[in-house]
Protein backbone atom coordinates (compact mmCIF):
# COMPACT_ATOMS: atom_id res chain seq x y z
CA UNK A 1 0.00 0.00 0.00
CA UNK A 2 1.60 3.68 -0.59
CA UNK A 3 1.15 4.77 2.34
CA UNK A 4 3.82 7.18 3.63
CA UNK A 5 3.94 5.83 6.87
CA UNK A 6 5.50 3.11 6.04
CA UNK A 7 6.32 1.72 9.64
CA UNK A 8 2.90 1.13 10.02
CA UNK A 9 2.49 -1.30 7.21
CA UNK A 10 0.47 -3.96 9.33
CA UNK A 11 -1.74 -1.83 10.20
CA UNK A 12 -2.28 0.24 7.37
CA UNK A 13 -4.16 -2.83 5.46
CA UNK A 14 -7.36 -2.01 7.68
CA UNK A 15 -7.42 1.56 6.39
CA UNK A 16 -9.44 2.68 3.34
CA UNK A 17 -8.01 6.29 3.02
CA UNK A 18 -5.86 9.16 4.79
CA UNK A 19 -8.03 11.54 5.92
CA UNK A 20 -5.89 13.79 7.85
CA UNK A 21 -1.88 13.33 7.53
CA UNK A 22 0.37 13.65 10.17
CA UNK A 23 1.66 16.86 9.25
CA UNK A 24 -1.79 18.60 8.91
CA UNK A 25 -2.86 17.60 12.56
CA UNK A 26 0.42 19.06 13.97
CA UNK A 27 0.29 22.39 12.43
CA UNK A 28 -3.52 22.27 13.16
CA UNK A 29 -2.67 21.43 17.32
CA UNK A 30 -0.02 24.25 16.70
CA UNK A 31 -2.35 26.92 15.67
CA UNK A 32 -5.23 25.88 18.33
CA UNK A 33 -2.21 25.84 21.29
CA UNK A 34 -2.00 29.15 20.15
CA UNK A 35 -5.09 29.95 19.96
CA UNK A 36 -5.95 28.78 23.65
CA UNK A 37 -2.82 30.50 24.77
CA UNK A 38 -3.74 33.80 24.30
CA UNK A 39 -7.76 33.14 25.10
CA UNK A 40 -6.11 32.52 28.71
CA UNK A 41 -3.05 34.63 28.82
CA UNK A 42 -4.08 35.73 32.43
CA UNK A 43 -5.44 32.64 33.58
CA UNK A 44 -4.21 28.79 34.67
CA UNK A 45 -6.46 26.57 32.78
CA UNK A 46 -7.04 22.95 33.63
CA UNK A 47 -7.15 20.56 30.50
CA UNK A 48 -9.43 17.78 30.99
CA UNK A 49 -8.00 15.20 28.88
CA UNK A 50 -10.84 12.15 28.08
CA UNK A 51 -9.41 8.97 27.74
CA UNK A 52 -8.28 7.29 26.03
CA UNK A 53 -9.07 8.66 22.82
CA UNK A 54 -7.51 12.06 23.78
CA UNK A 55 -4.22 10.79 24.65
CA UNK A 56 -2.14 12.10 21.97
CA UNK A 57 -4.05 15.37 20.81
CA UNK A 58 -3.78 16.18 24.73
CA UNK A 59 0.16 15.50 24.77
CA UNK A 60 0.44 17.60 21.61
CA UNK A 61 -1.52 19.82 22.74
CA UNK A 62 -0.60 21.29 26.35
CA UNK A 63 3.06 21.51 24.58
CA UNK A 64 1.61 24.28 22.19
CA UNK A 65 0.07 25.80 25.06
CA UNK A 66 2.20 28.62 25.80
CA UNK A 67 1.00 29.44 29.58
CA UNK A 68 0.96 27.97 32.99
CA UNK A 69 -1.99 24.94 32.43
CA UNK A 70 -2.51 21.67 34.31
CA UNK A 71 -3.85 18.73 33.34
CA UNK A 72 -6.35 15.94 35.05
CA UNK A 73 -7.85 12.81 33.51
CA UNK A 74 -11.38 11.35 32.91
CA UNK A 75 -12.34 8.46 31.45
CA UNK A 76 -16.29 7.91 30.09
CA UNK A 77 -17.57 4.53 27.92
CA UNK A 78 -20.24 4.66 25.08
CA UNK A 79 -18.84 2.98 22.35
CA UNK A 80 -18.99 -0.80 21.22
CA UNK A 81 -17.31 -1.54 18.02
CA UNK A 82 -18.55 1.46 15.75
CA UNK A 83 -21.90 2.05 17.52
CA UNK A 84 -22.52 4.63 20.21
CA UNK A 85 -25.36 2.27 22.71
CA UNK A 86 -26.22 5.72 23.58
CA UNK A 87 -25.63 4.79 27.33
CA UNK A 88 -22.57 6.95 29.13
CA UNK A 89 -20.72 5.74 31.78
CA UNK A 90 -18.07 7.66 33.97
CA UNK A 91 -15.37 4.79 34.37
CA UNK A 92 -12.68 7.39 36.17
CA UNK A 93 -13.15 10.60 37.63
CA UNK A 94 -10.75 13.80 38.32
CA UNK A 95 -8.32 13.66 41.07
CA UNK A 96 -8.27 17.45 41.72
CA UNK A 97 -11.00 19.93 42.07
CA UNK A 98 -12.17 22.56 40.17
CA UNK A 99 -13.78 24.81 41.83
CA UNK A 100 -13.19 28.43 40.75
CA UNK A 101 -11.25 27.19 37.99
CA UNK A 102 -11.20 27.67 33.95
CA UNK A 103 -11.66 24.28 32.89
CA UNK A 104 -11.03 23.14 29.30
CA UNK A 105 -12.14 19.77 28.43
CA UNK A 106 -10.30 17.87 25.51
CA UNK A 107 -11.79 15.39 23.74
CA UNK A 108 -10.74 13.19 20.76
CA UNK A 109 -14.06 13.86 18.74
CA UNK A 110 -17.85 14.74 19.02
CA UNK A 111 -20.05 12.85 17.19
CA UNK A 112 -23.59 13.00 19.00
CA UNK A 113 -22.55 15.47 21.54
CA UNK A 114 -24.44 12.63 23.87
CA UNK A 115 -20.94 12.25 25.94
CA UNK A 116 -20.22 15.69 26.05
CA UNK A 117 -23.61 16.96 27.39
CA UNK A 118 -23.28 14.18 30.03
CA UNK A 119 -19.97 15.59 30.91
CA UNK A 120 -20.79 19.24 31.04
CA UNK A 121 -23.63 18.49 33.04
CA UNK A 122 -21.64 16.80 35.59
CA UNK A 123 -18.70 19.50 35.64
CA UNK A 124 -20.91 22.26 36.18
CA UNK A 125 -22.47 21.08 39.35
CA UNK A 126 -18.86 21.57 40.35
CA UNK A 127 -18.47 25.54 40.35
CA UNK A 128 -15.76 25.94 37.50
CA UNK A 129 -15.04 29.74 36.83
CA UNK A 130 -15.24 28.84 33.18
CA UNK A 131 -15.89 25.69 30.92
CA UNK A 132 -14.78 25.63 27.55
CA UNK A 133 -14.43 22.30 24.98
CA UNK A 134 -11.57 21.40 22.60
CA UNK A 135 -12.16 18.62 19.91
CA UNK A 136 -9.79 17.30 18.00
CA UNK A 137 -12.49 16.46 15.30
CA UNK A 138 -16.17 17.07 15.08
CA UNK A 139 -18.68 15.11 13.22
CA UNK A 140 -21.43 18.15 12.93
CA UNK A 141 -24.00 16.29 11.27
CA UNK A 142 -24.52 13.39 13.84
CA UNK A 143 -25.12 15.69 16.30
CA UNK A 144 -28.33 14.67 18.71
CA UNK A 145 -27.38 17.19 21.62
CA UNK A 146 -26.51 20.88 21.09
CA UNK A 147 -23.08 21.12 22.17
CA UNK A 148 -20.57 24.48 22.43
CA UNK A 149 -17.65 23.23 21.29
CA UNK A 150 -14.98 26.73 21.54
CA UNK A 151 -12.39 25.00 19.55
CA UNK A 152 -12.21 22.07 16.96
CA UNK A 153 -9.44 20.81 14.77
CA UNK A 154 -11.01 19.63 12.23
CA UNK A 155 -15.05 18.89 11.19
CA UNK A 156 -15.03 15.43 9.12
CA UNK A 157 -18.06 14.01 7.46
CA UNK A 158 -19.72 10.82 8.86
CA UNK A 159 -17.58 8.39 8.82
CA UNK A 160 -16.26 6.18 11.35
CA UNK A 161 -12.64 7.02 11.92
CA UNK A 162 -9.25 5.66 13.46
CA UNK A 163 -5.52 6.59 14.85
CA UNK A 164 -3.86 9.66 16.71
CA UNK A 165 -5.61 8.09 20.05
CA UNK A 166 -8.69 7.40 18.11
CA UNK A 167 -9.77 3.37 18.17
CA UNK A 168 -11.65 0.80 17.02
CA UNK A 169 -12.31 -2.24 20.16
CA UNK A 170 -8.45 -0.84 21.21
CA UNK A 171 -7.07 -1.18 18.08
CA UNK A 172 -5.33 1.45 15.46
CA UNK A 173 -4.84 4.18 18.30
CA UNK A 174 -1.18 4.15 17.31
CA UNK A 175 -1.70 5.29 13.89
CA UNK A 176 0.04 8.65 13.31
CA UNK A 177 -3.09 9.96 11.22
CA UNK A 178 -6.12 10.45 10.80
CA UNK A 179 -7.66 7.68 8.85
CA UNK A 180 -10.78 5.97 7.51
CA UNK A 181 -11.11 1.92 8.13
CA UNK A 182 -12.31 -0.54 5.37
P1 LIG B 1 -20.67 11.09 21.04
O1 LIG B 1 -21.16 10.87 22.44
O2 LIG B 1 -20.44 12.54 20.69
O3 LIG B 1 -21.61 10.43 20.03
O4 LIG B 1 -19.33 10.29 20.86
C1 LIG B 1 -18.18 10.65 21.49
C2 LIG B 1 -17.24 9.51 21.67
O5 LIG B 1 -17.54 8.42 20.78
C3 LIG B 1 -15.84 9.91 21.30
O6 LIG B 1 -15.16 10.44 22.42
C4 LIG B 1 -15.24 8.62 20.78
O7 LIG B 1 -14.77 7.85 21.86
C5 LIG B 1 -16.41 7.89 20.16
N1 LIG B 1 -16.49 8.14 18.69
C6 LIG B 1 -17.42 8.86 18.03
N2 LIG B 1 -17.17 8.87 16.70
C7 LIG B 1 -16.05 8.12 16.53
C8 LIG B 1 -15.27 7.76 15.37
O8 LIG B 1 -15.52 8.11 14.21
N3 LIG B 1 -14.17 6.99 15.61
C9 LIG B 1 -13.82 6.55 16.86
N4 LIG B 1 -12.73 5.81 16.95
N5 LIG B 1 -14.52 6.89 17.96
C10 LIG B 1 -15.63 7.66 17.79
Amino acid sequence: MPFAHGTHEKINAGIKKILIPEEKILTRVKELGEEISKDYATKNPILIGILKGSLFFLSDLMRAISVDCCVDFMSLASYSGEKSNGIVRLLLDLRESIEGRDVLIVEDIVDTGLTLSYLENILKTRNPRSLEVCSLLSKPECRKNAVKTKYVGFNIPNEFVVGYGLDLDEKYRNLPYIGVLK
